[in-house]
């Protein structure tokens, strides 16, 4: 993708030692990285290091992270306080097979930054969290099928890879009677056949699939924003009419807080939209980065464990993880954290809105202050279908134009700019002129093409 233009030439990337690394890589990892969401071929990222909000490269090249490996280091990258208490800890042995008081703690952490968790399970990814809470909801309900929403990511569990993030939007089907889109090869037929996407807001088509299955639908899975579509929030009394509508046909409610957990608010998703689902899933920003998860709910529904439904993992609350969240978790209880990182965010979403403003062009932010993403749209879609209407190649070409600059967010309009307690006054001026830099050559470009 060329995005400059003669008057706006980006800077140049050193890229030699990540050329080679990758070409090393790729010869003995599939696309030369450990996920597909990292295979960006020659241009792939091979990182060196990061602190704070800032993160360097194989060759040098530093950057303001709007990344934060896809949300989960909410306080900075490597945050003393966190990292000496897990060195501490890890002292003393890190896995036993046996249950350590920091597991505990944690989960009495999770219990009470959330307010209405009353039991809960550590996991070592958010999959195996969003895989969990499936089960759990078909062990409860004795029912099979899960309702999910379409553009809404769960992991990569088979259960989760259906009707996610598909570039063609009308593989999604119709809208009244949507497809079930599986993501990639390998997911048998049988496993998708249990899952039912409906469209993200959409209520009535919901209610219509409950009319028309309720009595084999188990639950419904939902990432209370479109964390992984830009952010996309719900609409007015979106998430008060799904409650209502699980609790009239018996099916739980699962908020999938991978994103959201401990960073809308501290009690996640559940607390800023005011809404108390049966089970809840958490990951990301309660390790600051080490792979902590969990899933939970209330005790009537997590006590099918263990007697009645499996959950296990030789690497679940291992010490490392569980110290990492005891940390986190500690220094979030501070509601002067998110605050402070939702202030950050809003200077951010500021300087941004003077900008593009000032060029005229239609925009609007979704999402929220400390997770957002900023559409070249007259409005907010309602969903990832309309995603596809916003000019996602201009929003491309800024995020690669930015990272020329200096700045790192996601080269994919559909992930959110994330914001971290570290990143200052001088990262949100570095970011910010990174953008302009790069929208102006972006602008640039078009007008030569035409
Ligand atoms: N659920 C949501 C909402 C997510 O955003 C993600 C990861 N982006 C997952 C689940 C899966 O988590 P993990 O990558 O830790 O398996």
């Amino acid at each position: 993708m060329t995005t400059e233009s003669a008057a706006h030439p980006a800077p140049t990337l050193r890229r030699d030692v990540q050329l080679a690394t990758w070409q090393r890589a790729a010869r003995i990892m599939p696309g030369g990285t450990n996920s597909n969401f990292r295979a960006w071929g020659e241009a792939t990222i091979y990182v060196d290091r990061g602190r704070g909000g800032r993160v360097w490269d194989l060759d040098g090249n530093e950057y303001v992270d709007l990344r934060m490996g896809y949300g989960p280091v909410i306080l900075g990258h490597a945050d003393p306080r966190v990292d000496d208490h897990v060195n501490e800890r890890m002292r003393a042995g890190v896995s036993f097979s046996l249950t350590s008081e920091d597991e505990i703690q944690v989960v009495e952490l999770i219990c009470e930054l959330t307010g209405w968790v009353e039991m809960a399970r550590m996991t070592v990814s958010g999959t195996e969290a969003t895989m969990h809470a499936m089960r759990t909801a078909r062990a409860y309900t004795g029912r099979d099928k899960i309702v999910k929403f379409e553009g809404q990511y769960h992991g990569v569990h088979d259960y989760a890879l259906i009707s996610v993030l598909p570039n063609d939007v009308t593989q999604l089907g119709d809208r009244d009677n949507p497809v079930r889109l599986a993501w990639g090869r390998g997911i048998p037929e049988a496993v998708a056949s249990t899952v039912i996407p409906v469209p993200f807001n959409d209520t009535a088509t919901l209610r219509r699939i409950f009319e028309r299955e309720g009595e084999d639908i188990a639950g419904v899975i939902i990432e209370p924003i479109l964390g992984n579509a830009q952010g996309i929030m719900p609409r007015e009394g979106f998430h008060r009419e799904v409650r209502e509508l699980t609790r009239e046909f018996g099916a739980l409610l699962i908020f999938d807080e991978v994103k959201t957990g401990f960073r809308l608010a501290r009690g996640g998703a559940a607390e800023f939209f005011g809404i108390t689902p049966d089970l809840a899933t958490y990951a990301k920003a309660m390790g600051n980065g080490y792979p902590a998860a969990a899933f939970g709910g209330t005790a009537e529904i997590m006590s099918v464990m263990p007697r009645n439904m499996s959950h296990g993992g030789t690497y679940a609350g291992n010490r490392v993880a569980a110290a990492a969240a005891v940390a986190t978790l500690s220094i979030l209880r501070d509601p002067a954290v998110l605050e402070g990182i939702a202030a950050t965010g809003r200077a951010i979403q500021a300087g941004l809105e003077d900008i593009i403003s000032r060029r005229g062009l239609p925009h609007v932010f979704t999402g929220h202050p400390t997770m957002f993403g900023i559409m070249f749209a007259e409005e907010i879609p309602a969903d990832y279908r309309g995603w596809a209407a916003t000019d996602a190649a201009l929003y491309d070409a800024i995020a690669v134009g930015m990272q020329a600059r200096g700045a790192m967010p996601e080269p994919d309009s559909r992930e959110p700019w994330f914001v971290c307690a570290a990143h200052d006054g001088t990262d949100v001026a570095r970011t910010l002129e990174a953008f302009e830099g790069a929208l102006d050559a972006a602008l640039e470009t078009r007008a030569d093409d035409r």
